[in-house]
């Protein structure tokens, strides 16, 4: 049976590089629709759903810097990868029937609508997805933390992590069958075990507000619906 959830508005965190498939790069758009998929049937429930996608699968500003890229242009490139795995999201919701709103952190107003706070919380008042893309605008951050921001500001009741394992794993569980999952853990011990859910900022900033951090495999079908729903394996980041 399915028990109905408490959840009323939730920040589903992904990857860019969920979005690529089997590619080793960029967009697929079979997955994009099939998260698509795992949002719609969360929606249905009445849940108000925010998002943030990475860019990962596109561009990283770590990995342009290496080459030699000044810093904060290549994070701005990161940013903009956002953007595009926002829309191609959007379009894939849209898609559905489900309406979508992309709300970028760095004004680009013919493409997505600017981030106003009340602005967005009366977008998921009216049930639309909301996407923030862009991240936080600001180079040096990442989308986790652009995650636990807009999760915070939008009162949020916990950050869902959808990953491609099923919580967080003491060891890596694809390189080591004995690793143990962790049914709960504590913010300070993420960051002091350096358990890798989200990098430290992210997880400092969830734990000064107290918003839990859901890690979940999204490659289950209907998973998130089932984490929502109390059903399934995961892990819950608390204080
Ligand atoms: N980025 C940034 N500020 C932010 C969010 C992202 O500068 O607030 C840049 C950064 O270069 C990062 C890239 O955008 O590497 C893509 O985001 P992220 O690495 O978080 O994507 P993911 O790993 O989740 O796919």
């Amino acid at each position: 049976g399915t028990a109905p959830t408490s959840y009323q508005r939730v920040m589903l965190k992904i990857s860019g590089e969920a979005l690529m498939g089997d590619q080793g790069y960029g967009l697929h758009p079979p997955t994009v629709a099939r998260i698509a998929d795992e949002v719609e049937s969360v929606h249905k429930l009445g849940v108000e759903v925010c998002m943030v996608i990475g860019g990962g699968n596109i561009f990283r500003g770590l990995q342009g810097s290496a080459q030699g890229m000044e810093r904060t242009t290549a994070d701005y490139m990161g940013m903009l990868a956002t953007v595009m795995n926002a829309l191609a999201m959007q379009s894939a919701l849209e898609a559905k029937g489900i309406h979508t709103r992309v709300i970028s952190a760095i004004r680009m107003d013919e493409v997505a609508e600017p981030y106003i706070r009340r602005r967005a919380v009366r977008h998921l008042e009216k049930k639309r997805v909301i996407i923030f893309a862009a991240g936080t605008g600001n180079p040096y951050f990442t989308t986790d933390t652009a995650a636990t921001l807009r999760a915070n500001e939008m009162n949020c009741e916990a950050i869902f992590k959808g990953t491609k394992v099923d919580g967080v794993y003491d060891k890596d569980p694809k390189k080591f069958p004995d690793a143990k999952r962790y049914e709960n853990v504590t913010y300070d011990e993420v960051l002091q075990k350096h358990l890798g859910v989200m990098d430290a900022s992210a997880i400092a900033l969830a734990r000064d507000n107290g918003l839990p951090i859901i890690v979940f495999s999204l490659d289950e079908p209907g998973g998130f619906r089932g984490i929502l729903e109390g059903r399934g394996t995961s892990t819950q980041v608390h204080g």
